[in-house]
């Protein structure tokens, strides 16, 4: 079980380890599936792993292999590697071209004349904000997020939410939380107590409580590496 700082590797076993709150697992799940996933969904997910410990180089990896099937190195370069570098308050400039070279399709002449866009427009730093991870109710707030209770791209948000009694029982059926507790968990979601739901939901996942609730989705994950490392 890792502690502190992870790799793009160790993801998937995080994943099948149940150590995601579900809305970073279904998110996971459909990145996988549709090898994209929509902005605010992105804006998430990526706010997230930093906030677990995965570094930006690990990111960029990562989202480079989850978003290759489908996108384009040049499209990835374009429209995500900026995004990943905005989530961790970093500009895109000259340092990050190793990450474009890295990323690159051999033979993209997209990329050649991307990086040269790069170096000759974007070579100074931003404002180097440390954005931080969204909280749960900034992502049951969100509108537009669906949280994946629809077919298609992801863009974040809360499934016990959005998500309606059957999916929910569904997706923590998959879980293997206990039959029981996913009443208790689709009642208190249905009273719209969704962070209630969601430390219920742990509980009935490892069969401990979660004793300080749940106010950002790593506050879960680090419940669930605390008990698996006990
Ligand atoms: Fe994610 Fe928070 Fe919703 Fe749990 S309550 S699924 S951590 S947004």
């Amino acid at each position: 079980v890792p502690v502190g700082e992870i790799s793009a590797g160790q993801l998937a076993g995080l994943v099948a380890g149940r150590n995601f709150p579900l809305c970073m697992s279904v998110m996971y799940e459909r990145l996988a599936s549709e090898h994209h996933l929509k902005h605010w969904g992105l804006q998430q997910f990526t706010l997230f792993l930093k906030s677990i410990g995965l570094p930006l180089e690990q990111a960029l990896l990562f989202f480079r292999q989850q978003f290759a099937p489908r996108t384009p190195g040049d499209k990835f370069n374009k429209e995500y590697v900026y995004s990943v570098l905005y989530n961790y308050g970093l500009a895109l400039n000259s340092s990050y071209l190793l990450l474009f070279v890295v990323c690159r399709t051999p033979g993209d002449k997209f990329n050649k004349e991307y990086a040269y866009n790069v170096r000759y427009n974007y070579g100074q730093e931003g404002k180097r904000q440390d954005w931080s991870e969204w909280s749960c109710v900034k992502i049951i707030n969100q509108e537009v997020g669906g949280a994946c209770a629809g077919a298609g791209e992801c863009n974040g948000g809360c499934p016990y939410k959005t998500y309606s009694a059957e999916q929910l029982r569904a997706a923590l059926s998959r879980l293997n939380c206990n039959d029981k507790v996913i009443r208790e968990v689709v009642d208190k979601a249905r009273g719209k107590h969704y962070q209630l739901a969601c430390g219920l939901a742990f509980e009935g996942i490892t069969g401990s409580p979660q004793e300080t609730g749940i106010n950002k989705p790593s506050e879960y994950y680090a419940s669930s590496i605390e008990l698996a490392t006990q």
